[in-house]
């Protein structure tokens, strides 16, 4: 059955907002005039809003408040691009109520925690105009891209100027199966490296004159594979090492490579830091007789909130809406807490169910919708109220 989507139909003040985003079709970096919209929210409630444009990326930092300490609600407005439109059942920047499900890109990730989040600062802020602190929100409109001009600007922009951040609540979908099940508390680091392994090309005939770099790197490979490089800690999940990509030869049976490239990856915990897992691989690749140059790339340390009153608080209202123990889990790829939380903010994440992201045919339990907003409400509650 397909219902209207007509925002009046909804009767859901926060419902009525994702569809709203969801119609601007924000693929990253573009924004799409979906900060406008929560700029027009947040000034009506006394927020002093500031767009930082960095270059091609739009950026959102609100606040209400001048007192310390600041919860910072945090997300970005951008999506990843529908993909094969024929395999979606709706057009994806028309949400589309179906049997209980809100299709649209962005639906999970993350317009309904936006959404989620202004109509809780809006109710909370009624109910309790001269709270603690400061509220704030920093919203990005590239966290699905490469992140250069996101987050990472807007907490440099800030440190500069000597303000900070104590708390912060992201809205990715961090849920698994219910709205709740699972928060996040930290994230693993990832880190990448690109090999190339010389050698000398030749006829496939006369190995002797040649100098084939696949031979070489054979046993690299496995050295690699067969380090177990730590089995995790109480709050991380082992650190995985895996290639990504392989290649060697000119295509032509007959003659052998003189050069090989390789690229991996590390998903890793706090048992490592980036400089300690390159000194590692570098030790291996010494070890070995074969001449390489390599080259890495840093997409985030990990990072990691120790127990306290924001944890204690998220979990308390997940358990209070749902009756779910949460999961406090470190999973996943990395998201933009890891540039909010080594500027000194303790980063919680609680969203969506994220089994449809980033797929065709994206959605949301519309019922989840309501009742994230409620649960960002509960939290603003027991840390400003
Ligand atoms: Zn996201």
């Amino acid at each position: 059955m397909k219902e209207s989507t007509a925002n009046s139909d909804l009767k859901d003040p926060t419902t009525d907002l994702l569809c709203d985003l969801i119609r601007r079709a924000s693929v990253t970096p573009d924004d799409a005039g979906c900060q406008s919209l929560l700029i027009e929210r947040l000034e009506r409630m006394g927020f002093a809003c500031e767009t930082l444009q960095f270059e091609d990326v739009t950026n959102l930092w609100a606040r209400r408040g001048t007192d310390g300490p600041v919860l910072c609600l945090a997300g970005h407005t951008d999506v990843v691009p529908p993909g094969d439109l024929s395999g979606w059942n709706t057009d994806p920047f028309e949400p589309t109520l179906i049997d209980g499900l809100l299709y649209g890109r962005g639906a999970a990730d993350m317009k309904s925690g936006i959404a989620a989040m202004v109509t809780a600062i809006e109710r909370f802020v009624a109910a309790c105009p001269d709270h603690d602190g400061s509220i704030a929100m920093l919203i990005t409109s590239d966290e699905e891209g490469p992140a250069r001009n996101g987050t990472l600007k807007v907490v440099e922009h800030l440190k500069e100027r000597g303000e900070s951040i104590d708390w912060c609540v992201l809205g990715e979908p961090s849920s698994h199966e219910r709205l709740g099940d699972v928060i996040r508390i930290g994230r693993r680091g990832s880190l990448s490296g690109m090999l190339t392994v010389n050698g000398i090309q030749g006829h496939v005939a006369y190995p002797q004159s040649a100098d084939n770099p696949i031979q070489r790197f054979a046993p690299v490979l496995h050295a690699l594979y067969d380090i177990e490089w730590d089995q995790g800690n109480d709050y991380f999940p082992p650190t995985s090492f895996q290639f990504v990509e392989l290649k060697a030869g000119i295509g032509a049976p007959n003659v052998t490579p003189g050069e090989l490239y390789a690229r991996f990856n590390f998903r890793y915990s706090t048992e490592w830091t980036h400089e300690s897992l390159q000194q590692k691989v570098e030790s291996v690749l010494d070890a070995h007789d074969i001449d390489y140059e390599l080259r890495w790339h840093l997409s985030g340390e990990p990072f990691l909130t120790k127990p306290g009153r924001l944890i204690d608080a998220v979990s308390a209202v997940v358990l209070e809406e749902t009756g779910i123990e949460t999961e406090q889990s470190t999973g996943g790829g990395t998201s933009d807490g890891r540039f909010i939380s080594p500027a000194g903010a303790d980063v919680v994440e609680l969203g969506p169910v994220n089994k449809s992201i980033h797929k065709i045919n994206e959605h949301i339990a519309i019922t989840d919708v309501p009742q994230l907003s409620t649960m960002y409400e509960k939290i603003l509650k027991r840390m400003l109220g």
